[in-house]
């Protein structure tokens, strides 16, 4: 018998290797590298991917496999290979990495059964457990509970007469529908019908129907078309005339609408130049990093569409990622629009089960291109010709659960394996990306200006202590409810921004913009409430919470945030006219909710929208010509060293969501810190200027991209508990490093505490360190053992996104 090493679904230390089966003689063709499996493990049934199938082992007494799970193998040999660099990278289990890469329609659960044992028969039970087997000769365990049947159960399986199974459970399966056929020929049938008495018409009708149409028809549409039911069908089928079948169907989750064909535009110069390198690199098949950088509407898109052709021209195959917020129907559409049904859409708005049908598209390779979120980095498709990663710079690209990937890092890693260009596109890359192409590492490419030649809207920065001072204690500027009013009249419409992250966590001096800062880090304190403290959560300084400020002795200082719902109070109060509608997640928490509040919007049902981050991409309706942002700053004080980053970002964003149509654009923010230079540089656009301010903040304090971060979060209910293990985790690994790599801890997380659990970390920064990952390693096995017991739980995060 041959042999095949798995990996069972157990993500545990111990059992983070392959295991040996032996592959029962019946399964010897049907199970081969890349499918799952049922393993017997312990006492129990578990399932497992195969890895590698090998004619011997080297280990005696060998189980044997129970059974396949799948007909065709679930990950291609590539991807199990990058299942093994996942598992390097992020310091997971590779049953995880395996897990990540496929569709949770696959992620199996197991369900316990109770079953006849042996060559039982119902008959021998006693009469309350008789009926029930002899409908079925097995009953879920759930069942069994439910009707009150545990002790007979239990009585039985002394006996021996019955045993409980483990099996796991496909959640999904395809959807399948029943299809009617007919078994004779065209001319038996016409036969047939010749015998079927007159006062039978609908039999008449469906041979009939089969006479014309001599194809398998789904029941369902059958009955429609020849207005009848499906008892009629039944004796056809009964008198062997007709057969029926179930096939299985996909589940179109854009069944009903028609996608216009688009044609390549001619390119402009700009654009030609761009995509030159992108095509060569196609044509020779070789691997590179492309930065396209181009504002919104510089034609970054058509760039994308016209690489993907010339990938799909050569028979291969491209991915598209683009973050869930934009990954709207408009969006989709574009893509449709040029590649039809060739386009595979995998995202977080489909169900489980129409997630899987598209999965399953594209394994089936009867599709080219696969545009998705972060997951469908994984699309199984085997000629990979391109990746593109839209809007590169978003922070969703990066997962923050095991395995703890970025897309960037996977795409780049399966360029290198199928010899293929990945294009990163964004009009404000990551200062890592951009320093890359800075140094060579990754080839600029960049489009300078926007397609219609229009100017970027004209940005007004209101300094809101002086609104303040001039006795304004609302929270809209003069200027800012001026512009609104005369949207209103217009009738013209406006976004208002509300940046809610950081809600209420940083202190600041109304009157002077003061935010109280830690001494050592160049991040702001976090207020704490419950002991009125301000404290530093990267290297744990702290400070009392201050009842005047220290810059200018006013008493106006407290912590900072506003709700989306007081805003829309507040409107209803000094613009009592204006429509508005708020989204936020409240608003949108219902399935189609956010779409149907933005076609709302679109067709000018409403002259404000009022919302948070999930307004600021995707949004490109002609009557926009205002955007405000209400308060630019509460990004900036999160205790996160991208926190300029982000709020460059995320204003140069959304002030572009004005004007982009004939009509100009202005965009109004608000803000405490005008003198920023994250909100200065937004303001005109000027991400070049940014980078360099940007560059010098993160060589200084020794950031990204000039070190590398990882950080090490451990929780447990008892506080001093997690000290202690944090403390000798944090020596540990000093212990393991260079003078050169720096380890701070052991400090609180910014979060201290969540779900009753307390959370201390260990953050370390380092430029080259060839020990760090063995000695993590050794952190996370070493804990192991003690958290299955202690509850204890250790997480390390490789180039941590998110430091709380
Ligand atoms: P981006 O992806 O950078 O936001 P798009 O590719 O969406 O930019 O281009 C912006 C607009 O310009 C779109 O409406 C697009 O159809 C149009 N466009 C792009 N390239 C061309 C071209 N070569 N000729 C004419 N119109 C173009
Ligand atoms: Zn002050
Ligand atoms: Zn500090």
């Amino acid at each position: 018998m041959k042999v095949a090493s798995v990996i069972v679904d157990v993500p545990a230390k111990q059992t983070d290797k392959t295991f040996d089966y032996l592959i029962p003689n019946r399964w010897e063709n049907a199970i081969l590298p890349g499918m799952r499996v049922v393993v017997p493990f312990g006492p129990r049934k578990i399932q497992g991917f195969v890895t590698e199938v090998k004619a011997e082992s080297s280990f005696a007494k060998l189980k044997e496999i129970i059974e396949p799970m799948d007909l065709v193998p679930v990950l291609t040999n590539e991807l199990l290979s990058l299942g093994n660099w996942l598992t390097e990278h992020t310091l997971c289990f590779r049953i995880s990495a395996f897990q990540a890469m496929l569709p949770a329609a696959l992620k199996a659960k197991y369900e316990k059964w109770v079953k006849l044992a042996g060559n039982h028969r119902p008959e021998e039970l006693p009469a309350e457990l008789q009926s029930v087997f002899q409908k079925n000769p097995e009953i879920v365990w759930n069942e069994a509970v439910e009707r009150g049947l545990v002790t007979a159960l239990q009585r039985e399986a002394a006996k021996g007469t019955v045993e409980v199974a483990y099996r796991v459970k496909d959640r999904l399966n395809a959807k399948r529908l029943k299809h009617v056929y007919p078994i004779l020929s065209k001319e038996q049938l016409a036969n047939e019908l010749e015998s079927i008495p007159a006062r039978a018409a609908k039999q008449r009708d469906v041979l009939n129907y089969f006479i014309e149409n001599p194809e398998s028809i789904e029941q369902r549409e059958l009955l429609a078309k020849t207005a009848t039911t499906s008892g009629t069908v039944k004796v056809l089928i009964e008198k062997g005339l007709l057969g029926e079948i179930d096939k299985e169907v996909y589940r179109d989750p854009f069944e009903e609408r028609v996608f216009a064909q688009t044609r390549p535009l001619a390119l402009t110069d700009d654009q030609a130049n761009a995509i030159d390198p992108i095509l060569s690199s196609i044509k020779e098949d070789k691997h590179n990093v492309f930065l396209l950088y181009g504002v919104t509407g510089s034609g970054k898109t058509e760039i994308y569409l016209q690489s993907i052709q010339e990938v799909v021209g050569k028979g291969k195959e491209a991915i598209v990622l683009v973050p869930e917020i934009s990954l709207t129907p408009q969006m989709v559409n574009r893509f449709k629009g040029r590649f039809g049904n060739e386009v595979a859409v995998l995202h977080s708005g489909l169900s489980a089960g129409e997630k899987y049908d598209e999965w399953r598209r594209i394994q089936r390779k009867e599709v080219k291109v696969a545009i998705g979120a972060r997951s469908a980095v994984f699309a199984p498709f085997e000629n990979l010709g391109i990746i593109i990663i839209d809007e590169e710079h978003e922070t969703s690209y990066k997962q923050e659960e095991n395995p703890r990937y970025h897309a960037r890092d996977v795409a780049i890693q399966r360029g290198l394996l199928h010899n293929c260009p990945i294009v990163l596109g964004s009009a404000t890359p990551s200062l890592e990306t951009f320093a890359r192409a800075q140094k060579g590492v990754y080839q600029l490419l960049t489009l300078p200006k926007r397609m219609n030649n229009q100017d970027l809207p004209k940005v007004d920065i209101i300094d809101m202590r002086e609104e303040l001072r001039d006795g304004n204690r609302s929270m809209f500027s003069k200027l800012l409810f001026e512009k609104l009013q005369e949207r209103l009249e217009k009738k013209e419409q406006t976004v208002l921004f509300l940046n809610k992250r950081g809600h209420s966590s940083f202190v600041m001096c109304r009157d002077c913009g003061y935010v109280l800062n830690c001494p050592h880090c160049d991040i702001s304190l976090t207020y704490h409430r419950y002991n009125q403290s301000m404290k530093c959560h990267y290297c744990g300084h702290e400070d009392r919470m201050p009842s005047i400020c220290p810059e200018c002795s006013s008493d106006h200082i407290r912590f900072f945030g506003t709700g989306t719902q007081k805003v829309e109070d507040e409107l209803g109060k000094i613009l009592p006219e204006a429509r508005v509608i708020r989204m936020d997640v409240d608003t949108t928490s219902r399935k189609g909710a956010h779409e149907r509040l933005l076609n709302d919007f679109s067709e000018r049902k409403a002259d404000i929208l009022l919302g948070t981050q999930m307004i600021a991409k995707g949004l490109d309706f002609p009557n926009i010509t205002l955007v405000g942002v209400l308060s630019a700053d509460t990004m900036l004080h999160l205790p996160d060293f991208r926190s300029s980053e982000k709020t460059f970002q995320l204003l140069t964003q959304v002030s572009g969501r004005a004007g982009r149509h004939k009509l100009k654009g202005e965009v109004v923010i608000q803000t405490y810190t005008p003198e920023h230079y994250s909100v200065e540089l937004s303001g005109e656009q000027d991400f070049d200027q940014f980078y360099q301010r940007e560059m010098l903040v993160r060589k200084m304090h020794k950031y990204p991209p000039f070190y590398f971060l990882s950080l090490i979060t451990v929780s447990h209910e008892e506080l001093m508990k997690v000290i202690s293990v944090t403390e000798k985790i944090t020596n540990y690994v000093r212990s393991r490093l260079s003078e050169e790599a720096i380890v701070l801890g052991p400090v609180a997380s910014t979060i201290p505490r969540i779900n009753d659990r307390y959370r201390y970390q260990c953050l370390i920064k380092y430029k080259r360190e060839p020990d760090l990952a063995p000695a993590l390693k050794t952190v996370l096995d070493r804990y192991q053992q003690e958290s299955a017991a202690s509850g204890l739980q250790i997480s390390v995060d490789v180039n941590p996104y998110i430091l709380m």
